[in-house]
């Protein structure tokens, strides 16, 4: 299905340009044309937004527990070290992977499941720059292509992540044919900007909430220094806020 905001400003455009070259009504063409455009940018750009389709930000619990998700692996470095640090405080995380790098690594695909967490996609490629307009074909490969390296393995993902939460106009439908479903976060770690390892790590523990999704990643997109030190440090504060480390199920999320 196609989303509504995305028919609206089709027929917006339509509309504009009708009455700009049969009528004299050029101001109404010009918000007819650019009018949606502010809605459909929200919607695209803003992560939590939810005018194209659904994004999960958090999950109903009523213990004391978190979701820990970790974007852009996995990593030859980094994954076995966050899977040591995981078991050691008796965490578990999913691991939104990108597709390319699960293809060339699949012992830590194997390896993350073998020690019960989850693997959610996150696109073949991990594309920025022009995802935000990419056609029903690039979409296909993005999800496809990841699909296959994973199946290959044994793994069938429930979970989507947008690569920093961009969402194409036509990503839901393109998910919910492939029986995806969008997470997104409640806490963004911010551990991509950090400079030292717990630069992130006091703000991100206050932010904690039962049910919050929190947002974090491994390998390059991570400076060295921080690497595995800033979620090590981020395990043991969860650990003094009494918060667990759980993968909820399907029906828990909101
Ligand atoms: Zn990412």
């Amino acid at each position: 299905m196609i989303p509504p905001l995305v028919w609206i400003a089709g027929v917006g455009k339509i509309t504009a340009v009708a009455l700009w070259f049969f009528t004299t009504q050029h101001t109404a063409a010009l918000l007819f044309f650019f009018g949606p455009d502010p809605f459909l940018l929200y919607a695209v750009f803003v992560p939590s937004a939810q005018g194209l389709g659904r994004v999960f930000t958090r999950f109903a619990t009523d213990r004391r527990e978190i979701w820990l998700t970790i974007d852009d692996g996995p990593d030859p470095d980094d994954t076995p070290k966050i899977l040591d640090l995981l078991d050691r405080h008796g965490a578990k995380a999913t691991f939104f992977v990108i597709g390319e790098r699960a293809a060339r690594w699949p012992e830590l695909v194997r390896e993350i499941v073998r020690r019960g967490h989850g693997i959610g996609h996150h696109t073949h490629t991990h594309p920025v720059a022009t995802f935000w307009c990419a056609s029903p074909r690039r979409l296909a490969a993005e999800l496809d292509r990841t699909l296959a390296a994973l199946h290959a393995l044994g793994v069938r993902p429930r979970w989507f992540r947008a690569p920093v939460g961009i969402k194409p106009p036509l990503l839901f439908r393109a998910l919910a044919a492939r029986d995806l479903r969008c997470v997104g976060w409640t806490v963004r770690s911010g551990d991509c900007r950090s400079r030292a390892p717990g630069e992130f790590v006091v703000a991100t523990a206050d932010r904690l909430c039962p049910g919050a999704i929190v947002l974090l990643h491994e390998g390059p997109s991570v400076r060295a220094a921080v690497r595995v030190a800033g979620l090590a440090q981020l395990l043991e504060a969860v650990a003094e806020k009494n918060f667990s480390c759980v993968l909820p199920r399907a029906d828990q999320l909101r």
